[in-house]
């Protein structure tokens, strides 16, 4: 496995569940990301309290506000971000921000459709269009050939639920619109990769588990992962992620899923 070595990183939807355990698990690092932009909808308000902790601790730490939903808000996101990067790319984009509907396929409605396509595919698509010049920079400003997460990668959170060949938990949690999302971003994540490596920048989509966090357990049942688990998980396959890779759909545990 190699060793994930970013000097910077963003992260969306960082203000709780995973996005947070992602902020927590960099900060930790025995070399952490020199930049770690935490993005959320709304940084000054009590639901971001505990990032706001972290960053007054850490100046590394920059708490940036974005929707995903929001072209507007990406475009200023992604302005900020290079602001304080300077001269130098990103490395890592990690595409965390999600929500789901939890209903059964009779409810499900055009809004719902709408809205969770909006945020979950959507939404990391226009976020690696806009971050695309700065990925592009730390490519260009990484020695050695091949793709790593360590040079410029898209992380894209989806979710087993959006595989089409394994159909996982349907008899406890049909969230239709949710799992049409994240078929869609799988998509999106192998159209990336393939649009990308050109430019030396990784794109994966990645499942983290069934987790403990407000939305693994939004449907009424306990998830067996916990955070800390996830995160650490993702982060060892992230770290050990290479050219070969690129375009492929994984879990916490560097399984491969079926499309
Ligand atoms: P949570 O519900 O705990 O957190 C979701 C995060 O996404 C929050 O920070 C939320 O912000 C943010 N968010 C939602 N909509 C938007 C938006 N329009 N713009 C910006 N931010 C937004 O979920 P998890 O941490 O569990 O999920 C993280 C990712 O992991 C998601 O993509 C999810 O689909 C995926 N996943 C999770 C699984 C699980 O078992 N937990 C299983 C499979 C996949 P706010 O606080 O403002 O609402």
């Amino acid at each position: 496995m190699g060793e994930l070595c970013v000097r910077s990183v963003v992260v969306t939807g960082a203000n709780r569940g995973l996005g947070l355990g992602f902020v927590q698990h960099f900060l930790r690092m025995p070399k952490p990301p020199q930049w770690i932009f935490a993005t959320c909808r709304d940084p000054k308000g009590q639901g971001a309290q505990e990032l706001q902790n972290l960053a007054s601790k850490h100046p590394s730490l920059v708490i940036i506000s974005l929707e995903v939903a929001d072209p507007a808000s990406i475009k200023a996101a992604a302005a900020k971000v290079g602001a304080h990067l300077g001269d130098s790319g990103l490395n890592l984009l990690i595409n965390n921000a999600g929500m789901v509907k939890s209903k059964k396929l009779d409810a499900e409605t055009l809004e719902d459709m709408t809205e969770t396509y909006t945020t979950n595919t959507a939404g990391p698509l226009l976020m690696g269009q806009a971050f695309l010049p700065l990925l592009k920079k730390a490519a260009q400003g990484s020695p050695g050939s091949g793709l790593s997460c360590s040079k410029a990668a898209i992380i894209n959170i989806s979710s087993i639920g959006g595989s089409i060949a394994s159909a996982f938990g349907w008899d406890m949690m049909q969230l239709v619109s949710y799992r049409c999302s994240k078929a869609a971003l799988n998509m999106l994540s192998k159209c990336q990769s393939l649009a990308y490596k050109e430019h030396g920048i990784l794109c994966v989509a990645l499942h983290p588990g069934w987790v403990q966090t407000d939305m693994g357990s939004s449907a009424g049942h306990a998830p067996p992962v916990t955070v800390d688990d996830s995160v650490q998980g993702m982060l060892k396959v992230i770290s050990s992620l290479s050219e070969k890779d690129t375009g492929a759909f994984l879990d916490w545990e560097g399984k491969v899923i079926p499309w």
